[in-house]
């Protein structure tokens, strides 16, 4: 079996081979080729810590494995991440290892391109105006990838604390493009994009601060009660998830769908628009809005390509 360790995940995989990556496996999920398996996530009862784990198949690819890991609270105190997480890949036709990989970065490049594949298939051709909600840890991978899918030409942001903003500003520097921290009350009817990478429990965008055809890409919601736009804006718009079943108990639809407000059959998988069996935005004047999940294939998937890379490379240590 082979090792790739944390460290040396940053030299192996690119944000263009993760939207790859992930634009291919949303394509079997949504096909039946791909399935995930029912999430395990517990509370330890020790350093505050959530741990579980999520596992899935894809008969395409034949990746098939798991990511095991969580977030301990008081891990940043420590100078650790504190979502730590490591990937275990299986031999489809044997049941043996075939390697353990550093699981940290590749969450963060994965969610990352989940939500730049969203921009891609569903956005307006003609967005300009890109807009963070949020400017936790996930934030800037989420903004690097997106400001690849669209010639933006500004990028406004809100965070609750706004001294956090500084971070997104650089990421909008690297791609010489203006920055502006703003209210949600100017965010919404500025932007042409927003994606939401908040932990919050309560809703902070709703209907009356969206303009018309916005693209939506609201990826903080990965649990039950977590929440960050109205049902509102939900009922509002077209919907696309990663994977339903997960959109309507742990995702963003889980609070409409209670509410009564949307059906499951009302969510399309983002892979049936990447497959051509669905049309996606229909009018330029469209709501659209990705639920981002987070499934274990996404895991899978980019951890596949950095387990081939590393091999064809050389540094994947073989035990
Ligand atoms: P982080 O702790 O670094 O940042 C959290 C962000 O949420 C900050 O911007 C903070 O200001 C904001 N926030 C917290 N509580 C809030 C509230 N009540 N109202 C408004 N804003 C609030 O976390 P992160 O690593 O950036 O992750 C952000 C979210 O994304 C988390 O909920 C995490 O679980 C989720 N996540 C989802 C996926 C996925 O695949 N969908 C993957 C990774 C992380």
């Amino acid at each position: 079996m082979h090792i790739v360790p944390e460290a040396a995940i940053a030299g192996l995989m690119t944000r263009d081979q993760s939207f790859r990556a992930v634009e291919a496996v949303f394509a079997s999920m949504a096909r039946g080729s791909a399935r995930n398996f029912p999430v395990i996530r517990e509370a330890l009862g020790h350093a505050d810590a959530l741990y579980g784990f999520k596992s899935g198949f894809d008969r395409d690819s034949l990746a098939l494995g798991l990511k095991s890991g969580g977030f301990w609270p008081g891990n940043a105190a420590k100078g650790l991440t504190n979502h730590q997480s490591s990937i275990f890949l299986f031999d489809a036709d044997t049941g043996q290892i075939k390697a353990v990989i550093g699981g940290n970065l590749l969450t963060a490049l994965r969610t990352a391109a989940a939500s730049a594949v969203s921009i891609h298939h569903l956005a307006r051709p003609d967005a300009e105006v890109m807009a963070m909600v949020g400017a936790g840890h996930q934030a800037t991978f989420q903004l690097r990838a997106a400001l690849e899918q669209r010639k933006f030409r500004r990028v406004i942001a809100w965070n609750r604390s706004p001294d956090r903003l500084d971070r997104l500003a650089a990421v909008a520097d690297e791609f010489g493009l203006p920055f502006e921290a703003v209210s949600l009350d100017r965010l919404g009817p500025e932007a042409d994009v927003i994606i939401t990478i908040l932990s919050s429990f309560a809703p902070v965008l709703t209907a009356t601060q969206i303009k018309p055809g916005t693209h939506l890409a609201c990826m903080g919601t990965d649990t039950r009660g977590k929440q960050e736009v109205g049902t509102d804006l939900v009922s509002a718009a077209r919907l696309f998830t990663d994977e339903v079943a997960q959109s309507v108990s742990i995702g963003e639809c889980q609070h409409a769908v209670q509410a009564g407000l949307i059906r499951p059959e009302d969510i399309v998988p983002l892979g049936r628009v990447i497959d051509g069996g669905h049309p996606g935005r229909r009018a330029p004047e469209d709501i659209t809005l990705f639920d981002g999940t987070g499934v274990a294939l996404q895991d899978l998937a980019v951890a596949a390509t950095v387990l081939e890379r590393a091999i064809a490379e050389g540094s994947a240590i073989e035990v």
